[in-house]
């Protein structure tokens, strides 16, 4: 893959805040792309500043970057001058570590926190060079996947989106890679996408709206049916069972601007009892899963003694 960094160097000395896009942050990786490894490009569809804190992703990028049949590069959507410059220039959305074109990676998998940034991941698959209906895509197009909380309501993206992940991505983000390596492998031979998504289907927690029939009264979703036997009818969200097994970010990426939440991260405990309805914590992610104490001390320890930060936040 080639990178894009020459015909985008020109162009950030006109645009606000070019830091958001040149990478080489304190935490960054500098993943080795090589054929037998499945290219994760992690999206956060919102600007550098909202999408750096963000911890999901920072989780999934060092455990991918950690496997050996995987890389993992970052990308946020782009400010609108910086999308002026792209669209008038024919440059495509890329990676911040190696600035390759989003549209080369196996998988373009958005983060979504927030039903305001839909028409961003649109924005950003178009950016890509990738179809935005997923019909339209072509068998070695980058599957376009989406976890995060709002997927427990993919419907509104289910047109767009190959894939929704629900609930922990910890476990299931490995699971997806075994299947996505296999497809690598076989050389993703002509026709065979629709084979992919039906095996990613079979991931417990994963939802395909491709293999499913949807029927709708007026704007009423009012039954879906799986069309093929080994296609689950309810997909159930993914928990992880301890947060101990899973420490991390190990390595919290340290912004080169400033963002919306500057400062060290440290998850204490994932879900709520409280059950306030309003709340993702309390409705959605629970059971409750605590860090120990003498986890979350060591984790705060060595975070700010390797980021240089001197607060914590404990999530
Ligand atoms: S708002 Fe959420 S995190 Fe706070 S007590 Fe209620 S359920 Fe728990």
């Amino acid at each position: 893959m080639s990178t894009v960094w020459p015909l985008l160097e020109p162009r950030l000395a006109r645009v606000e805040r070019p830091a958001r896009y040149i990478g080489c942050e304190d935490g960054a990786q500098t993943p080795v792309h090589a054929p037998h490894k499945v290219a994760w490009l992690l999206l956060y569809p919102d600007t550098y500043e909202v999408g750096l804190p963000n911890q999901g992703l920072q989780i999934l990028y060092e455990i991918l970057n950690e496997r050996d049949d995987a890389v993992a590069e970052r990308s946020y959507a782009p400010w609108t001058d910086l999308e002026a410059e792209l669209r008038t220039h024919r440059v495509p959305l890329f990676s911040l570590e190696n600035h390759l074109p989003a549209g080369r990676f196996d998988v373009l998998a958005f983060n979504l926190s927030a039903e305001l940034t839909y028409t961003n991941l649109l924005n950003c698959v178009d950016l890509a060079g990738v179809p935005v209906r997923a019909e339209h895509r072509a068998d070695d197009a980058p599957l376009v996947i989406a976890g995060g909380h709002c997927t427990y309501n993919p419907e509104p993206l289910a047109d767009f989106v190959d894939a929704f992940v629900l609930g922990d991505g910890e476990e299931v983000v490995s699971e997806i890679t075994e299947v996505l390596a296999g497809w690598k492998r076989a050389g993703k031979p002509s026709g065979s996408r629709s084979a992919v998504l039906r095996e990613l289907a079979a991931v417990p927690g994963v939802y395909v709206p491709s293999m499913y029939d949807v029927h709708y009264d007026g704007p009423a979703l009012v039954a879906m049916q799986p069309r093929y036997p080994d296609v689950p009818a309810l997909v159930e969200k993914r928990t992880i069972t301890s947060l101990e097994d899973w420490p991390y970010p190990r390595n919290q990426l340290i912004p080169l601007t400033e963002v919306v939440h500057d400062r060290l991260n440290v998850e204490v405990f994932r879900g709520c009892t409280r059950g306030c309805r309003f709340c993702q914590a309390g409705m959605i992610t629970r059971p409750v899963r605590e860090r120990s104490a003498e986890q979350v001390r060591t984790m705060v320890a060595n975070g700010l003694k390797r980021s240089g930060y001197d607060e914590v936040t404990l999530t």
